[in-house]
């Protein structure tokens, strides 16, 4: 491992609220120096980052890694390798694999192939109920001390209030959050895209708006009860910004996530049948994407997560209600974002807070992460430059999901490299 200086770039660090042109020093894995005089002597291999941006490196909440048992569609490997592309030094796999994530032996096999295969950091999510049937408890307790980092049932909801009711009081003994996946099934059921004008002209069945709120009003009033951490996936309606910010203001510990997608695209992005397109929760209206915004502005929304959903294409070469929900979204979240930015609508250091800081704050320090740069934390960094402009070409990706709905856009900002516990786990053109 290599001793870098980092000269040049404007940094920024939401956490300890730094912003401007400071240099870094990195040796034995971690950060040794900050500042714009002279780094302490040794022998350094000198990164360039002028006109750039320096900052902790993303913490992804929602990833689908796939293995085990998916692996034609991603594998920790090459899913890792996508998030580094994506300036993200760690990501928090979700347990839908096929075994389940629903017990210590899974966990460890998932620690034990990233240890050998992962280019970042990899925390695994455990099952809330057995094998993601919503009738029993998953082994809550054995999870934990193998070090998962909350408990979800991602891609399905808590079927009953009783059952999650029960998992709250076991996760909130053990520290842990409960992470949902907001959508009442009943509603949802069949449902292809947004409930509206794009359904009906497509003639497709629709997920309304409720089928989140429902389920976000029950989960707030049993966090409520329970006293538990819970965190809200992928928040993409306006009625459930609401609902968690009035939460907050009662003081439940409520925290909540929105994608890239549902923050700048919109549900016409699926007329003409775009399978990729097709997301779970669906692309909303403009309305949706304005209180998302809103809610990352006044804090009801605490971070971005990509909601990284990774298929083959033949998967999503087919009939759009046969085609599986999801967005291969590592390698096009920072260029996505940057259209918020570029825009004015969203300021550049508040857009790290959501992408580290605030995923850090969630994970908790136990567990190695600390989304920020201080002297003596570990040395995961990135580098991007904000006003470079490339096109987006599926065929290109780390990651072996191409599916994508931005296949051929320009998008502005591009990472230029991606550091991690010291270690260059990406360089453009490398
Ligand atoms: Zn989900």
């Amino acid at each position: 491992m290599k001793n870098l200086l980092i000269h040049n770039g404007r940094l920024i660090d939401p956490a300890s609220g730094i912003d401007g042109q400071f240099d870094i020093a990195v040796a034995g894995g971690k950060i040794v120096w900050i500042g714009n005089n002279q780094p302490p002597a040794g022998d350094y291999e000198v990164v360039d980052a002028a006109g750039q941006v320096v900052a902790p490196g993303f913490i992804d909440l929602h990833t689908h890694l796939r293995q085990p048992g998916f692996e034609n569609k991603e594998t920790i490997a090459t899913g890792t390798r996508a998030a580094a592309l994506g300036g993200f030094t760690t990501v928090c796999a979700m347990p839908n694999t096929s075994p389940a994530v629903d017990n210590r032996t899974v966990v460890d096999y998932v620690n034990c192939v990233a240890s050998r295969e992962a280019a970042v950091r990899v925390l695994q999510i455990g099952c809330i109920s057995k094998g993601r049937k919503g009738e029993s408890l998953a082994e809550l307790g054995e999870m934990a001390a193998a070090g998962v980092i909350g408990f979800s049932d991602d891609g399905s909801s808590v079927p009953t209030s009783r059952l999650l009711k029960q998992a709250m009081e076991y996760a909130a003994g053990l520290g842990l959050p409960i992470i949902e996946h907001c959508e009442d099934a009943s509603l949802a059921d069949g449902g292809q895209v947004n409930e509206g004008i794009v359904a009906t002209r497509l003639g497709l069945a629709g997920i309304p708006n409720a089928a989140e709120d429902a389920i976000v009003a029950r989960d707030i009033a049993l966090a409520k009860l329970t006293g538990a951490r819970l965190h809200l996936c992928h928040i993409s309606t306006k009625g459930a910004v609401d609902l968690i910010r009035q939460a907050k203001s009662d003081g439940v510990k409520v925290t909540a996530e929105v994608t890239p997608h549902h923050l700048t695209l919109t549900e016409e992005l699926c007329l003409g049948y775009e399978t990729n397109a097709k997301v779970n929760p669906p692309l909303r209206t403009q309305t949706d994407t304005d209180a998302l915004i809103e809610g990352l502005l006044d804090g009801a929304i605490d971070a971005i997560a990509t909601d990284h959903a990774p298929h083959t294409a033949n998967d999503k070469c087919c009939e759009f209600a046969l085609a599986p929900f999801g967005i291969s979204g590592l390698e096009t979240a920072l260029g996505s974002l940057l259209r918020l930015v570029h825009s004015g609508k969203l300021p550049m250091a508040l857009l790290i807070e959501k992408l580290v800081a605030a995923p850090a704050r969630i994970i908790g320090k136990k567990h190695g992460v600390t989304g920020s740069l201080g002297v003596g934390e570990p040395a995961d960094i990135v580098i991007f430059d904000p006003n470079a402009e490339w096109t987006v070409d599926p065929g290109k990706f780390a990651s072996r999901g191409r599916n994508t709905p931005l296949a051929g856009e320009r998008l502005k900002g591009k990472v230029t490299a991606t550091i991690c516990r010291g270690n260059i786990v990406y360089r453009e053109g490398n």
